[in-house]
């Protein structure tokens, strides 16, 4: 877990990213819900498997596996009549898997729990990535209003909101001013 907040807003700027479309609101409302997905597994805590279960906290459900399991799910039954193996369906299954891989990479910077099992279920083996800014984020709302949480929310403004929020301005003024470019009428 970085905070649910932090994986949301970084799906919806990756959205922002991956299309100048104007999306419907399932297509926002499935980024979301992809990049908070794989936490279901912290309920695992609460049921008696242990965090370093296959099953538990950050393991499969946190995997590049169960991410591209997600994609394409989503690209196939949650997007509407979309041709399967079309362009656009193809790109969607990607996005959203992209979009539910980037919740184990969030969990892999921050600096508690156990590492995130990427390539489980072939390797459960845990990892981090050797650079980890972000403080971990507390597993419940009570512990969350607290000091500790203004604190991550601190981290996660400075590490992920800022570079991901600027690189989601920076491709909406390139696709504003291409757009401006092509209007342009041809004179002479
Ligand atoms: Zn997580």
């Amino acid at each position: 877990v970085a905070s649910i907040f932090t994986h949301g807003f970084a799906a919806c700027a990756f959205g922002k990213i991956f299309t100048g479309e104007k999306m419907p609101p399932r297509f926002w409302a499935w980024s979301v819900a992809c990049s908070v997905l794989p936490d279901i597994d912290s309920f695992g805590l609460a049921m008696g498997i242990e965090y370093g279960h296959w099953l538990g906290h950050r393991g499969f459900l946190h995997s590049l596996f169960f991410a591209a399991f997600v994609g394409f799910s989503v690209a196939t039954f949650a997007m509407g009549k979309l041709q399967r193996w079309s362009g656009r369906w193809l790109a969607l299954a990607i996005y959203f898997s992209a979009v539910t891989a980037s919740h184990g990479v969030l969990d892999a910077v921050t600096d508690g729990g156990l590492g995130v099992a990427f390539f489980s279920p072939f390797s459960h083996e845990r990892y981090f990535f050797p650079w980890r800014p972000l403080l971990v984020s507390p597993i419940g709302i009570v512990r969350f209003v607290s000091d500790w949480g203004g604190r991550v929310l601190w981290t996660e403004f400075v590490w992920v909101w800022l570079p991901v929020g600027s690189l989601m301005l920076a491709a909406m003024g390139f696709r504003r001013i291409r757009a401006r470019l092509n209007a342009r009428p041809e004179k002479e």
